[in-house]
């Protein structure tokens, strides 16, 4: 029987032809005129007044600190259960990542524990809303308001989700978005930074492109990186964003789907359906085990494995790190839920081009799983 993949999109729209529109008229680059569109529906799409396409989420990251001004010994609160880009935007810069510990029900960093971290070197707080629900943003807000902090929102997995009916990718000073193949958008390899402030999207269009001056090429003043986006990569963006509420009924479905099916097996925390602020868009599905059971998730992911299906574990922390451990970083730092995602948590399979078939044979592999173990 085939391998049921963790993740495989769906590009069974507009691409081909956008993409073929590309060739025939010669436009391939990041000058292209598809990267112009694409910015502007991405940023109509999110409510925001401007979009800087980039190659990737972790570089829209990067280019949104350094915009922010973000830089030697500043300190940026985060969560510690996240993907390393976020921290690696921070530490790149020199700043220092404080982390916060998650919240058990969303996954999400646990925003009643942010106000204990600002100190007075803290530059600014990065909202990371974690596989399908969002961080509680009002509690953000309000503290960055009272210390005059500035806010990074990382809406990487957020594509189409809502906080209190406003798009995510909207809140605070500037958001970024990913468009790795797994995300509900996808260009192949790709990300965008979007805000409403003109001063910031124009440093984050210099940043993009080595920071060349305006006024004479090939002059710089500053140093930042090569993260342009192609025409090609927009083409494929375009055609995937005209899908978006499709996108989002068909995880919402699965979501609903694999939870109707999962739920009365014994020994997994499945994810929550809603929250008071945001229905799940489940970005990826996914399973916490039990305290009780003795497996921790990369056990599980070999057992599916050999049922022939694929699964992930959950982010590992920041703190625990090898990289930053090595650099004396989080030292004997402690954020207990987090550590329990991480070794307790996987996702199974849950890409849009997932046929009803395949889901039929996920969910009896994780009964089949379950019972053994
Ligand atoms: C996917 C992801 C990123 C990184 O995006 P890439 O395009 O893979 O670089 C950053 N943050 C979060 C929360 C993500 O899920």
């Amino acid at each position: 029987m085939d391998f049921v993949p963790v993740n495989e999109p769906l590009l069974n729209g507009n691409e081909k032809k956008y993409l073929c529109e590309c060739i025939d008229t010669g436009w391939i680059s990041s000058e292209g005129p598809f990267v112009k569109a694409f910015e502007q529906k991405m940023s109509v799409t999110v409510d925001r007044k401007y979009g800087i396409a980039v190659s990737n989420g972790t570089a829209a990251l990067e280019v949104a600190m350094q915009a922010l001004g973000i830089g030697e010994g500043d300190e940026v609160i985060m969560p510690a259960f996240t993907i390393i880009s976020c921290a690696m935007a921070v530490t790149k810069l020199g700043a220092i990542p404080v982390l916060v510990d998650s919240d058990l029900h969303t996954w999400n960093m646990n925003v009643d524990e942010v106000e204990a971290k600002i100190t007075p070197k803290t530059k600014a707080i990065m909202i990371v809303h974690i596989y399908g629900l969002p961080v509680e943003v009002d509690g953000v807000l309000a503290l960055a308001k009272k210390y005059g902090l500035k806010v990074i929102e990382d809406a990487a997995e957020m594509h189409g989700q809502t906080y209190r009916g406003k798009p995510c990718g909207s809140f605070g000073d500037i958001s970024t978005f990913s468009f790795y193949p797994n995300k509900h958008i996808t260009t192949g390899e790709g990300g965008m930074v979007v805000t409403d402030d003109e001063e910031l999207a124009e440093r984050c269009r210099m940043l993009r492109n080595l920071c060349f001056r305006k006024d004479v090429r090939y002059v710089h003043d500053e140093i930042s990186d090569n993260y342009r986006f192609t025409n090609l990569q927009a083409a494929v963006g375009l055609a995937q964003l005209e899908r978006l509420d499709e996108f989002v009924e068909r995880k919402r479905a699965m979501g609903k789907y694999y939870t109707e099916q999962l739920k009365d097996i014994v020994g997994m925390i499945l994810p929550i359906e809603k929250t008071d602020y945001a229905d799940n868009i489940y970005w990826v599905y996914g399973i916490v085990l039990d305290r009780q059971i003795q497996a921790d998730n990369r056990m599980i992911q070999k057992l599916l494995a050999e049922e022939g299906i694929g699964s992930r574990t959950f982010f590992w922390c920041m703190h625990e790190q090898p990289v930053y451990q090595k650099q004396g970083l989080f030292n004997r730092e402690s954020y207990p839920n987090a550590e329990y995602l991480a070794r307790k948590g996987f996702y199974i399979p849950s890409g849009l081009a997932l046929t009803e078939e395949q889901m039929e044979r996920v969910v009896t592999g994780v009964r089949g799983v379950m019972t053994r173990i």
